[in-house]
């Protein structure tokens, strides 16, 4: 069947839980999943990086189907609980939230635990997005600290510029979550994959990897290999059809490219439908039977257009490789201004997935 596939690499995603685990030294990993692990299978992943201390999520909707799915590695809930229900629920089955705002906090000093339990406390020095301001933190510390159903904090914050080493905001934030911690028990947790790889002495007692689990880093200006990360998710497509233009005809919607010359077009059976996405630039790579090739015109639906080089062999049927092995994603998304991240979550369920083990 021509149907655009996903690979994942298992292997790959294991090799690189280990340069974490490596990286991290006595730190513990908490391998974030949420999203369907990064758009690669939640169950699938949460299976192959078992050897992870704990598994990240966003909602209890994700923790419960880890939970149904068997999974047993302690799961984290990173945006906490919100209903009578997740409060309920996340207590009775051992799994570990954030409290990051006024409202958990009141909600779980009123809640009556028979067995204390470890809270991850966020701050908020600089994100602006989820957490307590440090008064309110070490407020708050205080009264979990005094409460018989904390058992124990782990300190947390997150960082809202670790791709790019130059933003005097990293040296702020760890500034003051230094200043705050110092007085106040607990684990302490603020490495992301950005921070694991370019802060090593910021790994603390838990990390938080997400991205580089899945082989693509986000370090501005550079690729995975530099990291020794292998990529897991490789996308792929095949020739539907091939044809020729000529000199100052147009491809696809909107006439947006030209051909300058006559020139051999392959189009290839992907398109946003399947999550490639629709803002990629003409000239963006693709690889085919080894080789680089380019985007040109507008994405469709359910079909792009490439260029294919001079004395071109190629045939429909043949496959192309949109981004992974041979082509990072860190690539792909610079040409179409955006992200691996949402490359990696947006492959929709019309795109077959294939692990490879
Ligand atoms: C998603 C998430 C991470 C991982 O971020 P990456 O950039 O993918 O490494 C870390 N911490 C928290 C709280 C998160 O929600």
């Amino acid at each position: 069947m021509y149907q655009p596939t996903v690979e994942i690499d298992l292997t790959a995603l294991r090799h690189n839980l280990a340069q974490v685990q490596q990286r991290a030294g006595q730190a513990k990993v908490v391998a974030m999943v949420k999203a369907d692990g990064y758009g690669h299978g939640l169950i699938a992943t949460a299976e192959a990086l078992a050897s992870a201390d704990a598994l990240g999520v966003a909602r209890c909707h994700e923790a419960k189907m880890l939970l149904d799915a068997g999974i047993n590695t302690p799961v984290i809930l990173m945006e906490g609980c919100f209903t009578d229900d997740e409060w309920a629920w996340a207590i009775a089955n051992q799994v570990q939230f954030v409290i990051h705002n006024p409202e958990q906090l009141e909600h779980f000093l009123h809640l009556n635990l028979i067995t204390p339990v470890t809270v991850w406390l966020k701050l908020d020095n600089g994100m602006h997005r989820l957490g307590f301001a440090p008064d309110e933190f070490i407020s708050a510390h205080h009264q979990l600290t005094a409460h018989d159903n904390c058992r124990d904090i782990v300190n947390m914050m997150h960082f809202a510029a670790a791709d790019d080493l130059d933003d005097p905001l990293n040296g702020i934030q760890i500034g003051s979550f230094e200043q705050i911690t110092e007085q106040l028990t607990g684990a302490k947790s603020v490495a992301n994959s950005a921070t694991i790889l370019t802060q090593p002495s910021r790994t603390y007692d838990w990390v938080r990897p997400g991205i580089i689990l899945y082989g693509s880093s986000p370090v501005i200006g550079s690729t995975s290999a530099e990291y020794n990360l292998k990529p897991v998710m490789t996308f792929k497509a095949n020739i539907i059809a091939i044809k020729e233009v000529q000199a100052g005809e147009s491809v696809g919607y909107g006439r947006d490219w030209y051909a300058k010359k006559a020139t051999t077009v392959a189009i290839v059976g992907v398109g946003y439908g399947d999550g490639y996405p629709r803002h990629a630039k003409s000239g963006t790579p693709v690889l085919i039977n080894g080789k680089m090739a380019s985007l040109v015109g507008r994405v469709s639906m359910d079909m792009i257009a490439i260029e294919l080089p001079e004395n071109s062999n190629s045939q429909v049927g043949d496959v192309v490789t949109l981004w992974g092995q041979g082509l990072p994603a860190e690539v792909v998304a610079e040409a179409a201004s955006t992200i691996s991240y949402t490359l990696f979550c947006g492959i929709t369920n019309r795109v077959a997935k294939q692990y490879i083990d």
